[in-house]
């Protein structure tokens, strides 16, 4: 079995009581059937917190109306590690922040940027991520695994990682080439012409493609379009299913400030936050981090759908709607914006996002059918 891992992934440990957040509140906690046969042995003096913890029926943990998990002291401890130890932990909170995709022989695992910590780490790295592979013990066969649309795809998203890590360009040059890609190969493949998706990398490695993206960008859309677009595609996120109480202020705050503002046209706006941009941040490079990141989690999943190209576009949007709140919250702010704000965003968004399988097919159906004008 080959285990995939990003190059920062030994560099996280949970901080415990030391984070700003938790990841014990806001969702439902589904408590695999094996721990709660656990729970379900425990006796003595843990019993009754444990009745009161666990819904048996439906197998989660209680929650407060704060949706903080029952376990969740006011240090932000889990009670429940404390008492019982690491081992007595469900498998969803021993996972987390680790995200596992899996295929035939692969496993896949990221560190969810929903949490801080790992937000963090990835908001402060200045290099290109790399991936590490390593083979260990044990193989498997999944019934009608397509391992050579698996290998297309995992070719692919090299290419697509390498244009995205290269610095050279501009990132709104780099992104429009990986969903000028994705978007001819999902061409290819609804016409099961398979082989002709090499050829679509080729073209979308190559100095041709490049003079491409950026005359296109140079005269591509005209202002309304840009904010017709931007404000159609943030309301997508009033759609979703709601986590946390506070993330619809979030999302109306943010509204009202770029959408709905009467003194600043968003136009002016987003010029003048891409001049601050500029001379303040590193953007570019938080972009690229991010891109690659939901790219790398997300795209190969691919194999089991086809949907490469509404895989590129999700990527795409969630970055975009984050570089939304960014925008906003710069405004709000009189025109300044800390990393660590920046950092706060990206973990909320993606708590809301990534956090809800709902949320996450929801945004990718309506990826399909449109054409991101970032
Ligand atoms: S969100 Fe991350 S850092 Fe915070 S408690 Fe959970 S795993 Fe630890």
């Amino acid at each position: 079995m080959l285990y995939v891992v990003p190059d920062y992934y030994k560099e996280f440990h949970c901080i415990a009581d030391k984070c700003e957040d938790t990841c014990c509140a806001g969702w439902q906690i589904v408590i695999d059937k094996k721990s709660l046969a656990k729970y379900r042995r425990i006796r003595g003096k843990f019993l009754p917190v444990m009745l009161f913890g666990v819904n048996y029926f439906t197998g989660t943990f209680r929650q407060d109306k704060e949706k903080r998990c029952a376990f969740l002291n006011d240090e932000n401890l889990c009670d429940l590690y404390i008492c019982q130890g690491e081992k007595s932990l469900c498998k969803t909170c021993r996972q987390y922040p680790r995200h596992i995709e899996e295929f035939e022989g692969v496993r896949e695992i990221t560190l969810s940027i929903s949490c801080p910590e790992v937000a963090r780490i990835l908001m402060e790295r200045k290099t290109p991520v790399t991936f590490i592979s390593k083979e260990k013990d044990g193989e498997e066969e999944f019934e009608d695994f397509d391992l050579f649309l698996f290998s297309i795809l995992e070719d692919a998203r090299k290419e697509m990682i390498g244009i995205l890590q290269n610095r050279k360009l501009p990132i709104r040059v780099r992104t429009l080439l990986v969903l000028g890609m994705a978007h001819d190969m999902q061409v290819r493949i609804c016409r099961q012409e398979m082989f002709d998706c090499f050829e679509v990398m080729e073209k979308y490695t190559g100095q041709r493609a490049i003079d491409f993206a950026e005359k296109y960008l140079a005269r591509e859309s005209t202002q309304n379009q840009s904010f017709t677009m931007a404000k159609e595609v943030f309301e997508y996120l009033y759609d979703l299913e709601l986590l946390r109480e506070n993330w619809e202020v979030l999302l109306q705050e943010t509204e009202c400030l770029l959408y709905t503002n009467e003194k600043i046209p968003y136009e002016e706006i987003r010029r003048e936050f891409a001049e601050w941009e500029k001379a303040n941040s590193d953007i570019e490079i938080h972009l690229e981090q991010l891109l690659v990141y939901f790219l790398f989690t997300y795209f190969p999943g691919a194999v089991y759908d086809g949907e490469v190209y509404a895989k590129a576009q999700m990527a795409v949007y969630c970055v975009w709607m984050m570089h939304e709140l960014w925008m906003a919250r710069w405004l709000k702010n009189e025109k300044t914006l800390t990393l660590y704000e920046m950092t706060e965003l990206v973990y909320r968004f993606s708590r809301e996002v990534e956090h809800s399988d709902e949320n996450l097919k929801q945004v990718e159906k309506r990826m399909k059918n449109i054409w991101l004008n970032t």
